[in-house]
């Protein structure tokens, strides 16, 4: 359950009830679910956890673009369930161009239902060609007759092949680079819209890849005018970004958890292994980074609250130094467990495979650190 008492300075009284709640909600209905081992079976607990996100009402922080709520909500899930998280996750990801960028009859049409969970939504950006360089995007979107058809592949796609809408970025003007590039609203039965095939992970994840083949959407799919896909995009990782802070957050506080527990039962050499000095060293790196990036992630998430325009530096700095963080956790977690930390289906297995990707997607800690170091010269140079 997110402490709240760290992080008070940056919370609301209603930010502090939903923590509690969403905690318990976590706890009781979310980590008892025993983890999918095939990757069909993840699909299948991926839509039933969305059914039962959704239908407690627990997708409003996304359509509320409460972000410090979106961060309680996923440090919560992270610690409870990965897999849960991830669908929280792919909600708010799928949802907020429509939010951002929308228009009142597209939100009309599509946000009920997605915060009730009754659909499932995607954002679909990635290609083989263009992953860490976003603006190399070559699907493309051509007029055609009152609509548009979309051409080429996503890759690395969550909720591919599941999900009942997408949000795409296609380029309707491939000569003007990112500035060509716009954001379709895309359901998954669109004639032309193939899932080509899934993309396993360790974790249970889904995760696959996807063609658009004349694929045809009418012109009421654009989001917002032609050539705004980029901006709509970045500002979405822009926002979400603390929220996969939190999710590592979550995930770490798991791993220190359960490795406490094991340092003060398990006896080795006559006494607890949370006598020894080399272990106590562990603890208290552990419990410190993670103070450390619930700082960094509550504070992105409040500037953004309060009105700051973009959080750019500030949800760089929380995201890649929570993953990084969450990474070392819960290795740490694995060596105090010692074997038994190895073994399929522990807590801190579950963890090890599953934080990995964290560091990965929505920005690579190398893409965040080239962000921050763009801002710090820029102020520098002033
Ligand atoms: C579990 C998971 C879920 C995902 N879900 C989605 C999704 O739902 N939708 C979606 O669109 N995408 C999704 N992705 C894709 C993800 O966003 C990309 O993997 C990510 O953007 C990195 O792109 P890439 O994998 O092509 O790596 P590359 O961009 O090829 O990068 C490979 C390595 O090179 C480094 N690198 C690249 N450029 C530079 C540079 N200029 N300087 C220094 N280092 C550099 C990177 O940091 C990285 O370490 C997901 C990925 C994963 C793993």
């Amino acid at each position: 359950m997110p402490d709240t008492r760290l992080i008070r300075t940056f919370l609301e009284p209603h930010h502090t009830k939903l923590a509690e709640q969403a905690g318990g909600f976590a706890i009781k209905e979310i980590a008892s679910r025993p983890e999918p081992i095939e990757d069909a079976d993840a699909r299948r607990e991926a839509r039933a956890l969305l059914g039962l996100i959704g239908g407690g009402g627990w997708l409003q922080p996304i359509l509320d673009l409460d972000l410090r709520a979106c961060c309680l909500m996923r440090e919560a899930l992270g610690e409870a369930s990965p897999l849960a998280d991830a669908v929280f996750a792919l909600q708010g990801l799928g949802t907020t161009p429509i939010l951002l960028g929308g228009s009142q009859a597209q939100k009309d049409r599509w946000v009920g239902p997605i915060a009730q969970g009754k659909v499932m939504t995607a954002f679909a950006m990635t290609e083989p060609g263009a992953g860490s360089d976003v603006g190399s995007i070559a699907t493309t979107a051509r007029r055609e007759g009152s609509g548009y058809a979309l051409d080429g592949t996503k890759t690395l796609i969550s909720n591919a092949g599941i999900a009942d809408l997408y949000t795409v970025f296609a380029s309707t003007d491939p000569a003007k680079g990112p500035k060509g590039i716009s954001c379709f609203l895309v359901p998954g039965d669109a004639p032309g819209l193939r899932f080509v095939g899934p993309q396993v992970l360790s974790a249970p994840h889904p995760l696959g890849e996807i063609a658009f083949e004349d694929c045809r959407v009418p012109a009421d799919a654009l989001l917002g005018t032609e050539g705004r896909g980029y901006g709509l995009g970045l500002a979405t990782l822009d926002r979400l970004r603390p929220t996969v802070a939190a999710a590592a957050c979550g995930m770490a506080a798991r791993a220190l958890t359960e490795a406490l527990m094991h340092v003060k039962q398990r006896q080795q050499f006559g006494l607890p292994l949370a006598r020894f000095q080399l272990v106590q060293q562990k603890l208290a790196r552990m419990a410190t980074d993670l103070t450390a990036a619930r700082l960094l992630t509550y504070r992105a998430a409040f500037e953004k609250d309060q009105g700051q325009e973009r959080i750019t530096s500030e949800a760089a700095m929380a995201k890649s130094f929570a993953t990084e963080m969450a990474q070392r956790a819960v290795d740490d977690a694995v060596q105090l467990i010692g074997g038994r930390g190895v073994l399929a289906d522990h807590p801190v297995e579950r963890l090890y495979r599953a934080v990995r990707a964290l560091r990965i997607y929505e920005g690579t800690t190398e893409i965040l650190q080239l962000i921050m170091a763009g801002e710090i010269l820029k102020t520098a140079d002033r």
